[in-house]
């Protein structure tokens, strides 16, 4: 089974990254710049906000970290993205998920102004990327297809399911999946008997969310798996939704976790906040 590790596709696309950033920072008289906002005090919320502005300071930009309690009000949080919509000196703004009960994700999601959404959740860029003219490329989403084209692995033709339909990954993962000529099968929660329909799927890309899920009866033989899940457990060991040890042998390439679907999904993010300054200069 071949495992399809993020190294060296992050290795290879952040020098190329690096070096366009000293080019954009004489184009543009500073650095890109990155603002993340972080609700609340959640561990592993904590790292992953950690890890991006590590990640965009290491490709040359500048990063900063906003933080609120978890019982802010959503009208402190909205004014605080409104002053970096205006700021010129911010390219991207992000919003840590997930978001504190008092916030909805369908209002929060109009917030960032659309040309500073470098996680491409606002409903103008999500319309612009299912009707084929993306402005930015969703994170986890746009991060596995980086890491499915590197490793030479054909999506048009291939019938491919998506566990999970969430605005983050599920949806619109199917739709570029769909862009690239992929048939389209997408199980939730609702779905009778999801592992059926999996079994058809020659990819398999499963966002649940529920650790193990993905489990051998799923998967027909020879197929290709992709897992976004993240868990940590008590022993603070990484593991996502497959439960690797009981597909052992079926599919013929997997995404190990970690080192798999989240180091794409930062790189992407960092492409995008570049793209969003480069608009700017
Ligand atoms: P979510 O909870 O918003 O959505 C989960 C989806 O899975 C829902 O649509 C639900 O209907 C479906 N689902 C849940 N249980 C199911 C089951 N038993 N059978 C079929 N469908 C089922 O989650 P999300 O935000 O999309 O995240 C999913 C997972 O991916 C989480 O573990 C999250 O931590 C991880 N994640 C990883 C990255 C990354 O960079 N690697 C990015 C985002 C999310």
């Amino acid at each position: 089974m071949i495992l399809l590790a993020a190294k060296p596709v992050v290795e290879k696309r952040r020098a190329e990254l690096q070096s366009k950033t000293a080019e954009l920072r004489n184009a543009l008289g500073r650095p890109p710049h990155l603002s993340v906002i972080l609700i609340g005090e959640d561990p592993a919320s904590q790292v992953y906000v950690g890890r991006k502005s590590s990640a965009a300071i290491r490709a040359g930009f500048t990063s900063e970290t906003i933080g609120f309690p978890k019982n802010v009000s959503p009208e402190t949080v909205h004014q605080k993205v409104r002053e970096l919509n205006a700021d010129p000196r911010v390219d991207g703004v992000l919003i840590q998920r997930p978001l504190p009960p008092q916030m909805k994700e369908k209002d929060v999601a109009l917030w960032v102004d659309p040309s500073k959404d470098v996680d491409c959740l606002h409903p103008e860029n999500i319309g612009l990327l299912v009707t084929g003219n993306p402005r930015f490329i969703p994170c986890t989403p746009g991060g596995i297809i980086l890491l499915l084209d590197h490793y030479g692995i054909p999506i048009e033709g291939k019938t491919v399911c998506v566990i999970g339909r969430s605005a983050i990954v599920g949806k619109p993962l199917a739709s570029m999946l769909l862009s690239r000529n992929a048939s389209l099968i997408q199980v939730h929660r609702r779905t009778p008997d999801p592992a059926a329909l999996c079994r058809l799927g020659d990819l398999v890309f499963v966002a649940a969310g529920a650790r193990g899920l993905l489990k051998r009866e799923w998967l027909k033989p020879g197929s290709v798996v992709v897992d976004v899940g993240i868990h940590r457990g008590m022993d603070g060991r990484i593991s996502g939704d497959v439960d690797t040890e009981s597909i052992a042998g079926v599919p013929r390439a997997l995404t190990p976790v970690p080192g798999g679907v989240g180091p794409m999904t930062i790189q992407v993010l960092l492409e995008n906040t570049f793209a969003a300054a480069s608009r700017r200069s």
